[in-house]
């Protein structure tokens, strides 16, 4: 056993190569979400407790024993890492009337925490990126909603991401279900399980969402929801298909997706991929109508989504498609005390012209030196020796094979001054991105 401190369980550390990789795909999250005009909200990691109990439900997986909840030892109040973005985004929204004027398109993204058993694709802190729209009625913004994902995956390289989909209906439905549903497991109360049992009647639509196969056959004979929606609920499901229909986005009906939080309403749907094991949604949501007014907000409808940043993540790295982060432009190697004075200001001057440079630190003989520049996949080395330093020169190297072979500097290293550096390089790599 190591003494050594480590991290704690189901919280994890994104080394330099996978971080980068989460860089690339925060990128192409960005310009997406740019793409259909959703603007950044930046919210608080810790939120009042009673937030996620009024939000989230009292009896839901999340509250009732995935919340990492203290006291603040300062004045005693109840406080719980977030884990997830919906109750604090619309808190936020509430709080500062955001909604008031128009209706809102909104992003977060970061760290969410839920005490779960780690395993593959399940973490304690993990991370989401989700979008709320906030003040809109009808099922033209679900429908956004869901062709954003499915453009998402398709800006990611990614496929075999299929959709399901289903409407939970109004509250009112829900309850005259509901009644059924108790009624319906009451009398099939020897096949249920521990779980099942202690939800039968606080949360008996939960059940529809077990995953212990010994109870497959009973839940797939249970009541259905779709059986008691109203002629409104029933418009607005048939809106969102027909655009998805409309634009080509194929999709199932699961009548058993019921989402483990209280707050949806309507329409609600999974992203799922079969290639991720059990842990295999990797977006999430629906309609939360009631949910601004439960929180103390003047009534106002909404929806989002919340994908899961690490599943994604290990979809993109398993797919080996995944991008990956571009090395620096040049690597400077410099030996001698003029030249490791000049060195610094030849770095910030190619800098200043947009390059990404690498400067070698740490001293080193020239090969040694070369050597790292090399392993940087940088193209070029600029090599600065006090030869070049007194003569306010430098020398450029080309370190790869460049396409034609018959650049400028072919593969020999050549002096050039240092005000032309910069220009060289910029000229060498627009002929090595033409041919
Ligand atoms: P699950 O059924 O997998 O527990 P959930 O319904 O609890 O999911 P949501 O609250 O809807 O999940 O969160 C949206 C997405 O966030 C999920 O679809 C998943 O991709 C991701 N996610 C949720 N919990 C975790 C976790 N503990 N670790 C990693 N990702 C998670
Ligand atoms: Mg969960």
């Amino acid at each position: 056993m190591s003494r050594n401190i480590q991290s704690v369980r189901g919280m994890n550390d994104i080394l330099p190569d996978e971080a980068e990789l989460w860089e690339r795909f925060e990128e192409i999250v960005r310009s997406w979400l740019k793409s259909y005009g959703y603007r950044p909200i930046r919210l608080p990691i810790v939120e009042p407790t009673p937030l996620f109990a009024r939000a989230i439900g009292a009896v839901t997986d999340i509250v009732e024993k995935e919340m990492y909840s203290f006291v603040d030892s300062l004045n005693g109040e109840p406080l719980t890492l977030r884990p997830e973005g919906t109750a604090g985004c619309v808190r936020a929204a509430i709080q500062h009337n955001l909604a008031a004027e128009r209706p809102q398109r909104l992003y977060y993204s970061g760290p969410m925490f839920r005490h779960e058993r780690p395993q593959k694709g399940r973490y304690r802190q993990f991370h989401q990126i989700g979008i709320e729209a906030l003040g809109f009625t009808g099922p033209d913004i679900d429908a956004e909603h869901i062709l954003m994902g499915a453009r998402l995956w398709d800006d990611l390289g990614l496929d075999g991401i299929r959709l399901e989909l289903n409407s939970l209906g109004q509250p009112e439905e829900r309850a005259r279900h509901r009644a059924e549903l108790i009624e319906y497991f009451e009398e099939h109360e020897e096949l249920l399980d521990e779980d099942a049992r202690r939800r039968l009647h606080s949360n008996p639509l939960r059940i529809l969402d077990s995953k212990n196969p010994a109870m497959q056959e009973l839940i797939a004979g249970a009541p259905k929801l779709a059986d008691h929606l109203g002629p409104e609920s029933l418009a607005h499901f048939e809106g969102v298909q027909r655009v998805l229909r409309d634009v080509g986005i194929p999709y199932t009906i699961n009548p058993r997706l019921v989402r483990g939080l209280d707050y949806y309403n309507l329409t609600v749907f999974e992203w799922v991929t079969d290639r991720l094991g059990a842990q295999g949604t990797v977006c999430a949501g629906g309609r939360f109508d009631g949910l601004v007014a439960q929180l103390g907000g003047k009534p106002t409808p909404a929806c989002g989504f919340a994908m899961g940043v690490e599943r994604l993540i290990a979809l993109l790295s398993e797919g080996g498609g995944a991008p990956t982060a571009l090395p620096v432009d040049a690597y400077i190697v410099h030996q001698g005390e003029a030249a490791s004075r000049l060195a610094p200001r030849v770095a910030e001057g190619l800098r200043d012209q947009g390059l990404d440079v690498l400067l070698n630190c740490g001293g080193g003989s020239f090969k040694s030196q070369m050597k790292k520049a090399d392993a940087s996949g940088a193209p070029f080395a600029v090599i600065i020796g006090d030869d070049e330093a007194n003569a306010g020169e430098v020398s450029l190297k080309p370190l790869r094979e460049f396409g034609k072979g018959d650049g400028e500097f072919g593969s020999a290293q050549t002096r050039i001054a240092i005000d032309a550096l910069a220009e060289a390089i910029i000229q060498s790599l627009l002929d090595e991105d033409e041919s």
